[in-house]
């Protein structure tokens, strides 16, 4: 091995992009390509770990073939469908790289842009999050309760997570070794990627339209998110809920000195207000079962943690052909 080649091994780092799917058979091996223009010239090693999250159509097949002619690519297979977070998870614990670099299947975090991320973590971030400029494709509802969640979380969590950011980011081996530790059931990792710290900066993007195929993350499942995420990381809903009681109970002993009032000076027309008080009845009855349910929606978190369940379960774990 000459001088140069021996600076190469010590110098040449690797970057592991992690990629989890779900049912992405169009857009699988166009993304390939996008990356194999990317890093076929890159001074740095690759690996392409793509995270099947139990589709259901031919994508698994067609990375096969892929895996077959590039040792860069492995593929974990989920045993079933464990959801995107699961996903991610399972990614960062397998890869290797010395940077990671998380990115959705269907284009629209275009591969591109990882050179500007690789950029700035060679400048010695550890976390680069790509925020995004516009958001081409997504309709008027879904940008508007994104950019609204954003706010409100940050207004709720004590957690600094980037507005507009999504899981598109790159992160550094000592962050994925921090992440890996946390094991929490209900993961909302974009806000558990700002909880760790870390020297953190942001890379602006156009995010691009859905290259083929549906999206999968219906606007029930992005709320489910949304509330995983709040409920993981915050507990202001109980404070409110028990501020809400508070203010309730404080009507209720307004009235109560008012009735005593009217009765002491005599008035004789307290039979009337029928009608207001079932309303009244009704409203604390409503408030006492959103308190307890929401109540309710905090143990059910505490009964999934206790299971202590593995995240997801692997089918099959496919390396390079090379390794
Ligand atoms: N995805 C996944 N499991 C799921 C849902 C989605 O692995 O249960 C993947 C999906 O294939 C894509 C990424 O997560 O690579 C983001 O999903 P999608 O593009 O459908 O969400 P959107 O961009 O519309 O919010
Ligand atoms: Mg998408």
């Amino acid at each position: 091995m000459t001088r140069n080649e021996q600076n190469m091994v010590k110098t040449t780092s690797k970057t592991s992009i992690v990629v989890p799917f779900l049912n992405e058979e169009e857009n699988l091996p166009v993304l390939y390509e996008r990356l194999k223009v990317v890093f076929d010239n890159a001074s740095e090693y690759a690996e392409f770990l793509f995270i099947d999250d139990g589709s259901t159509d031919t994508s698994f097949q067609g990375l096969e073939k892929l895996r077959a002619t590039d040792p860069r690519i492995r593929i974990l297979q989920f045993s079933r469908n464990f959801g995107h977070q699961a996903a991610i998870t399972a990614g960062l614990d397998h890869a290797t790289g010395d940077a990671v670099i998380i990115m959705d299947a269907d284009l629209q975090d275009p591969p591109e842009v990882l050179p500007d991320l690789l950029a700035k973590w060679r400048e010695g971030f550890e976390v680069v999050y790509a925020v995004r400029r516009k958001r081409d494709g997504e309709g008027a509802i879904k940008k508007f309760l994104a950019a609204s969640f954003y706010r409100v979380f940050r207004a709720m969590c004590s957690v600094d997570v980037p507005v507009d950011a999504g899981d598109f980011r790159l992160l550094d081996r000592k962050v994925v070794e921090a992440l890996n530790g946390l094991r929490e059931t209900h993961r909302y990792m974009r806000a558990m990627t700002s909880w760790v710290g870390f020297k953190q900066c942001a890379v602006e993007y156009d995010r691009a339209e859905r290259f083929a195929g549906e999206t999968k993350y219906p606007i029930w499942k992005s709320a489910k998110l949304a509330w995983d995420g709040l409920t993981s990381f915050s507990a202001k809903p109980l404070q409110w809920m028990m501020n809400a009681g508070l203010v309730v109970a404080l009507i209720a002993a307004v009235m109560a000195f008012r009735i005593v009032w009217l009765k002491l000076s005599g008035a004789d027309h307290l039979v009337t207000g029928w009608a207001s008080q079932s309303v009244l009845i009704l409203f604390l009855g409503g408030v006492q079962l959103a308190g307890i349910g929401l109540l309710g929606q905090y143990i059910s978190r505490i009964f999934d943690e206790s299971k202590n369940r593995p995240l997801y379960l692997l089918r099959s774990s496919k390396e390079g052909f090379s390794s």
